[in-house]
């Protein structure tokens, strides 16, 4: 127990957090060039946040939330998603009296209790955007831009954007009556859970996971053939910018999304090469949700990305994420005038930019040489009597062995040179 990491958790290693730099740094700089500013939300919030604004209908509020009192007695959930978070900020700080739309991004953990398998997790992790304000088609076709454009820095050409439109309130109501009826001559065919989704949230049913629940959905009526005129104007609008920037995309009538307030357009985006849990990229439209959690009507549009499945994605497709910044110096010493002068010398190497290691462990000339070695840096120098007397030091380049003598002061000139 003591020494094992919850189920459902990973541990990132030293080893391996340089392909977490590598995609958020990306993931920053995308952003910034799209004008999506950063949000940073608490690790929890009230539970009747979650319960507004994800709805109670959905596996999430269901089945997988963790949810505790705390010593104060008030009921507490773990961020299990993105969105309603940056709605409740939304609101709590009036950032619509701001320039509209306003655009956010955060990377952050979220929880749920699920039942942990490759690329599902208790813990992970998830880049999301937001934007509010927006009505227009041209929004939702940004949304995905962003998410296109990260996949396209990162490489990975062969995801598949598949789209659809969920409707609005209005021709959902004539949608939901037909729905109702199929899953009515259904009913004892479907999983427990679906017969309780019928009850609360027919639409629901189409995002069931099960086989034999699937089988019968293929014969569903589809909300695409429902879609009021607005709403098919809005689908139609969307699917000539997606053209228009050249982005290929499949018209998915299935994908509904696993929250409740979603409207139009829902989008997923799917890696056939890592598995069962392929979709890297969930979102949609969501014009309900700022009121829902207790705001003015504004319309938003935002998705949710795994970072872990994008990491799994890039792994399986082969693709090398760059190898971090390799240490430029060690400074070997021998003796200890040598040791504290190779302390302050690494200060003001460090000061000036340079990564820059030095012995800690006492070790002997041979095996600090070792361990340089074995650190793979750049370049070392040995301090000893002879070179702190004469502020002169022979730098080896590591990489080809060749060594020059230099003034102890330009170390740090010749290493950035
Ligand atoms: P799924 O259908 O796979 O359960 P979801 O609809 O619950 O996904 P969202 O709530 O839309 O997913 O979350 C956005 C993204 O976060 C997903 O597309 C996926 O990449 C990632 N994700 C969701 N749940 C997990 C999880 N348990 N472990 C790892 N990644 C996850
Ligand atoms: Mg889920």
């Amino acid at each position: 127990m003591l020494t094992k990491a919850p189920r459902g958790t990973k541990d990132v290693l030293p080893s391996e957090v340089y392909k977490w730099h590598y995609v958020e740094n990306i993931i920053r700089e995308i952003c910034d060039n799209f004008g999506f500013k950063e949000i940073r939300t608490p690790g929890f919030e009230h539970t009747e946040l979650f319960l507004r604004g994800v709805g109670e209908s959905t596996d999430i509020v269901r089945k997988e939330m963790y949810t505790f009192n705390d010593k104060g007695g008030r009921s507490i959930t773990l961020k299990p998603e993105g969105t309603s978070p940056a709605v409740r900020a939304f609101v709590e700080h009036n950032l619509y009296a701001e320039a509209m739309p306003v655009k956010l991004y955060y990377i952050t953990p979220v929880y749920r209790y699920e039942r942990p398998q490759s690329g599902r997790l208790r813990e992970h992790h998830q880049f999301g955007i937001e934007m509010f304000g927006a009505h227009d088609a041209s929004a939702d076709a940004e949304v995905i831009s962003v998410a296109m454009t990260l996949f396209k820095r990162l490489g990975l050409n062969n995801l598949e954007l598949n789209i659809n439109s969920i409707g609005c309130p209005n021709c959902r109501r004539e949608y939901n009556k037909a729905l109702k009826e199929f899953l009515g001559e259904n009913i004892e065919k479907l999983c427990d859970d679906c017969k309780e989704r019928y009850k609360i949230n027919p639409m629901r049913v189409l995002d069931c996971k099960v086989e034999s629940c699937k089988r019968i959905l293929k014969d569903a009526p589809l909300m695409l053939n429902y879609l009021c005129d607005d709403c098919k104007e809005h689908f139609e609008n969307l699917q000539s910018y997606l053209k228009e920037a050249g982005f290929n995309f499949v018209i998915n009538p299935k994908i509904v999304r696993g929250l409740d307030y979603y409207t139009k357009t829902a989008f997923e985006i799917i890696s056939n090469d890592i598995g069962a849990q392929g979709t890297v990229c969930g979102g949609g439209r969501y014009d309900g949700l700022v009121e829902e959690c207790g705001g003015p009507s504004i319309p938003g549009v935002g998705f949710g990305m795994g970072i872990e499945r994008l990491l799994l994605t890039l792994e399986n497709s082969g693709i090398e994420i760059p190898l971090p910044k390799r240490t430029d110096l060690f400074i070997c010493t021998v003796g200890d005038d040598a040791k504290k002068y190779a302390f302050s010398m690494a200060l003001r190497l460090r000061n000036s930019g340079l990564s820059v290691e030095v012995d800690n462990m006492g070790r002997s000339l041979k095996a600090q040489m070792k361990y340089a070695n074995k650190l793979n840096v750049r370049y070392t120098i040995i301090l000893g009597e002879d070179e702190l007397k004469n502020k002169v030091v022979r730098l080896k380049n590591m990489d080809n062995g060749e060594e020059i003598e230099i003034d102890i002061d330009n170390v740090c000139d010749k290493i950035i040179g």
